[in-house]
């Protein structure tokens, strides 16, 4: 069977999958394909769907399937996976070092000193010791964060519209988590209830000087009111790894004040690449009986 890497993976995954067919990373054998694997970069939408005649299984190396088809790809018979369990610490450490990165001006201290200037003064520094961090969505990313702010001395309070319990953190509702956080810290998918959830009257429940980190998906937040509440001072900050368009396009967000971007590295890890080949692999196995 052929088997098809779409997208970037640890350089020894081909290799590793040799034992199950033959891999390529050439789209112009999709035709060909029984297996597509993916990351988050190619969007495996019905038009790609509809040139992999051969198809019967994609996997998402990465957490979620929001960037394929589903509905169709099960119309036409094909077995959808991804790997939720694979990149948990790498984005937890990601949002960690967002959330430590601006109240510390890690950045304009950094553009600042090599522009000549030495902002002793004007950069003056807070905490995270003894600030309230809450999570929405505490899941596999949330909790690794919990354990990492807890660590740091910080309080953690987590609203989940789907989990009762939690080790690591005070559950709450939504409305507490807006009201009580100096850190908003994003954990959810993105679903029909969670698109815009971060908008102009979520953002009016919240604390003034609250911090925003983003790192489950661009479309959870309304770019546009987060961009007009920095400007405002509503917002200190907004760290994000995901926009609504990758990458972004006329964003708001990219002349907004107090903004700290990455380009989606979240899952970005040499050590989680090769944790997604072993996820990978393990589904393999099960795929062919080998
Ligand atoms: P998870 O499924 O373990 O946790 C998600 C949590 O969100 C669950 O506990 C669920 O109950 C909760 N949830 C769902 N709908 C909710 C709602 N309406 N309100 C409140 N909570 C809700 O997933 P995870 O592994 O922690 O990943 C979370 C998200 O992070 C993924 O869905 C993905 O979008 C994103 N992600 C981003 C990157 C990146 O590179 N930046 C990498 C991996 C995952």
């Amino acid at each position: 069977m052929v088997i098809l890497l779409a997208d970037a993976f640890a350089p020894d995954l081909p290799g590793r999958l040799a034992e199950f067919g033959e891999v390529t990373s050439d789209l112009a054998r999709l035709e060909e394909a029984e297996v597509i694997i993916v990351r988050s970069k190619t969007k495996v939408d019905k038009a790609m769907i509809d040139k992999a005649p051969r198809c019967k299984y994609i996997i998402r190396g990465g957490v979620g399937v929001d960037t394929i088809d589903v509905e169709y790809a099960k119309s036409k018979g094909i077995a959808v996976d991804n790997t939720p369990e694979a990149s948990s610490i790498a984005v937890a450490e990601l949002a960690f070092a967002l959330m430590i990165a601006m109240p510390n001006h890690l950045v304009a201290a950094d553009n600042s000193m090599k522009q000549g200037k030495w902002l002793k003064k004007e950069l003056e520094r807070t905490e995270l010791y003894g600030k309230t961090l809450g999570l929405i969505g505490i899941g596999r990313i949330g909790r690794e964060l919990a354990l990492r702010a807890k660590a740091f001395g910080m309080k953690v309070i987590a609203y989940d519209k789907y989990v009762a319990t939690s080790d690591v953190a005070e559950l709450t509702t939504l409305d507490e988590v807006y009201a009580n956080s100096d850190y908003i810290s994003l954990h959810t998918p993105l679903t029909d209830e969670t698109r815009g959830m971060i908008n102009a009257a979520s953002i009016a429940k919240m604390k003034k000087g609250a911090y925003i980190i983003n790192t489950c998906r661009g479309q959870v937040v309304v770019e546009q009111d987060v961009a007009d509440a920095l400007a405002s001072g509503r917002l200190a900050g907004y760290a994000t790894d995901v926009y609504h368009k990758e990458p972004p396009e006329n964003s708001p967000l990219l002349g907004a004040p107090n903004v700290l971007c990455t380009p989606h590295l979240g899952a970005s890890t040499e050590e989680n690449l090769l944790r997604l080949g072993d996820a990978i692999v393990t589904r393999l196995k099960k795929y062919t009986g080998k």
